[in-house]
């Protein structure tokens, strides 16, 4: 069994429809402490959170695991720059409480959700896998730290692991079942899409004085249902080749905020106020993944590689979540 650490969680629930459609028993452990109940639509669930060894422990007794892949952590940056004992504490020691249950219990398969946070301030773009990784908020170096700690796991314990860098995962599964819900809610598309359904009276940009050619920040908007098949892909890569590796998920094509807003009034047929604002801290001009490594790697290959396509299966869902 597939043991899915945060599979209430947006992309966690995606990856736990991914790999019970290709075949795999999965165990959902989540707390809900932000993750819904409602979006685990398949496989077991376990109420658990990993602060408690103890119940950890009890869910490696009761399934018989053969790999984890873990969603679990803490993602907003603000908040990581203002409380980050909160991210220490549950990206950090409570990814080593899973740690120690897995050693021991000898499951030594794991996926981890790292980001493209962990490069920082890029020196050149596309970013690649062999980038300098010098985190410029506590969240990333969360992810960082976590990743370090991997690679000295397998070394001393033989624990293999797939370390998947996330850009910015966005969209929902097409069937509209499950989707994006975070609460409180931060990322650029479903808060547009709350101003586009009234929601909000308007969306904000944060900076319109970067060096890009509309003078708003690009990012790389990397499809949900496309993380979840990467994340398969990683796991056949660890049962076939039992070797650690790392590698970035993007789509290597970047659009502005501004774009992403044009898109999404296009999509949904809907005007909002648009307001200009200052900078946010800590946002770098421009991050674009490369991700031929894992193309080549893992023979992965996204879909949905248009702003277009990717804001109408978040819109769908945005309708249902606010009906
Ligand atoms: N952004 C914005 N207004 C918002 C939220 C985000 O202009 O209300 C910008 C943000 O500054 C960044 C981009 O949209 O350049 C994507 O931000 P998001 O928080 O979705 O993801 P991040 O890039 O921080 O992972």
């Amino acid at each position: 069994m597939i043991l899915i650490v945060g599979g209430a969680g947006y992309i966690g629930s995606h990856t736990n429809k991914a790999l019970n459609e290709a075949g795999y028993e999965t165990v959902v452990l989540d707390n809900l402490s932000y993750g819904h109940e409602e979006s685990i639509k398949w496989g077991e669930f376990c109420k658990c959170d990993l602060a408690n060894i103890d119940d950890v422990d009890e869910v490696f007794n009761k399934y018989d695991i053969t790999a984890v892949m873990h969603f679990s952590s803490f993602i907003d940056v603000g908040e990581s720059v203002t409380n980050p004992e909160k991210y220490y504490t549950n990206n950090v020691v409570n990814t080593m409480n899973l740690l120690h249950v897995m050693l021991k219990h000898n499951v030594k398969k794991f996926i981890f959700s790292s980001t493209c946070a962990t490069y920082g301030v890029p020196q050149k773009i596309p970013l690649v896998e062999d980038h300098p990784q010098n985190p410029i908020n506590p969240y990333g170096m969360t992810k960082l730290m976590v990743e370090k700690i991997l690679k000295d796991y397998d070394n001393a314990y033989g624990l293999k692991s797939v370390i998947l860098r996330y850009f910015n995962a966005s969209g929902a599964d097409e069937s509209g079942e499950i989707g994006e819900w975070h609460n409180p809610e931060t990322h650029l598309i479903p808060l547009i899409l709350d101003a586009a359904i009234g929601k909000r009276e308007d969306i904000k940009i944060f900076g319109t004085d970067y060096d890009t050619e509309d003078g708003t920040c690009i990012r790389d908007y990397i499809h949900v249902t496309d993380l979840a098949d990467a994340h398969i892909r990683a796991l056949k890569y660890l049962e076939d080749e039992n070797t650690s590796n790392e590698f970035n998920l993007g789509n290597g094509v970047g659009f502005s905020v501004r774009q992403v807003i044009e898109s999404a009034k296009k999509v949904t047929g809907r005007d909002f106020k648009v307001e200009e604002t200052k900078r946010r801290p800590g946002d770098p001009a421009v991050l674009i993944g490369s991700s031929k490594k894992a193309k080549d790697t893992l023979g992965w290959n996204p879909q949905y590689t248009d702003i277009d396509d990717i804001i109408k299966t978040a819109w769908i869902w945005h309708q249902k979540l606010n009906k």
